[in-house]
């Protein structure tokens, strides 16, 4: 573990964590939601710091990422833990149930270590990936830094829940990144994710800003985020920062805390039809 970065004191030893808009109010011995920061003895540690669950090898389209080397295979690394609590969660036994104590399988790589496996194999490509890699900041940012010294791309897999001073001071070191923008409801981040969408926005703004480059995926839930017009909304706003923006529409199948029917291919067909209205780049994913 390590003492985390960007957070402050309040008052009777809690402490506010201010990696993610959670902006987590922390007593002591007790953790954000995101179950892998925690308030020891008045500071506040990133307890999953070198400890990934998983280091895989993957091709870049898994990401997925169509536009960004082709082809290459990707060193993919997670922790536990998330900043969400999405419902239809894939991902949930490293993102939700679990207990950092006691979760068989974290493993000890340094930031070195990942390094040393890219020279050994040849990768010339991290990501950060399987659980949401803000809350594993201080982790995300020491390999990003190396990998840039040594010329090896990064790529951030993200619900795009970070604040600005974060990202900021980590955008330098990312080379691509693929944002999951869930709905382009407020009030489907709120109930079915627990957390707020305008985040997300900025971070994609932000992106778009630096000009990195940035893929998109949706994932689409029948009944739960297949609102036409909303869908509508969200291309235009994407077309509205710029048209070469690639969309991943992806099929949803029932995960976690949430019963839904897998989703029609006639639907994931109108909605490709609709995002190929805006944007110049959309591909249908988990077909
Ligand atoms: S990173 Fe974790 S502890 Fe910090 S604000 Fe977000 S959810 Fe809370």
């Amino acid at each position: 573990m390590k003492e985390a970065s960007f957070y402050i004191a309040e008052n009777n030893g809690k402490l506010r964590c201010l990696l993610c808009p959670q902006n987590c109010l922390i007593s002591e011995n007790k953790t954000g939601v995101c179950g892998v920061r925690e308030n020891i003895d008045g500071k506040l540690y990133a307890l999953t710091y070198l400890k990934p669950v998983a280091i895989h090898l993957d091709p870049i389209e898994k990401k997925p990422l169509y536009h960004f080397h082709p082809g290459e295979v990707i060193l993919s690394v997670g922790t536990l833990g998330c900043n969400l609590d999405c419902k239809f969660c894939q991902n949930h036994s490293i993102s939700q149930d679990f207990d950092v104590s006691s979760f068989q399988g974290l493993k000890e790589v340094s930031p070195e270590g990942i390094l040393d496996l890219c020279k050994q194999h040849g990768y010339k490509f991290v990501a950060f990936t399987y659980n949401e890699p803000s809350v594993f900041f201080e982790y995300m940012f020491d390999v990003a830094v190396l990998c840039r010294a040594e010329g090896i791309k990064t790529v951030m897999v993200s619900n795009g829940q970070i604040n600005e001073e974060p990202l900021l001071m980590l955008i330098d070191y990312i080379d691509a990144f693929n944002i999951d923008l869930k709905s382009f409801n407020p009030d489907f981040y709120k109930k079915i994710c627990g957390g707020e969408i305008e985040t997300t926005k900025q971070t994609i703004e932000t992106i778009v800003k630096h000009n990195k480059h940035l893929e998109v995926t949706m994932l689409l839930i029948k009944g739960a985020n297949d609102n036409k017009e909303e869908f509508e909304d969200m291309c235009k706003y994407l077309s509205s920062l710029d048209k070469n923006i690639v969309l991943h529409l992806s099929r949803a199948f029932p995960d976690y805390k949430m019963e839904f029917e897998i989703t029609p291919i006639k639907l994931i067909n109108s909605f490709y039809d609709k995002a190929k209205q805006y944007l110049n780049f959309v591909y249908k994913g988990n077909i």
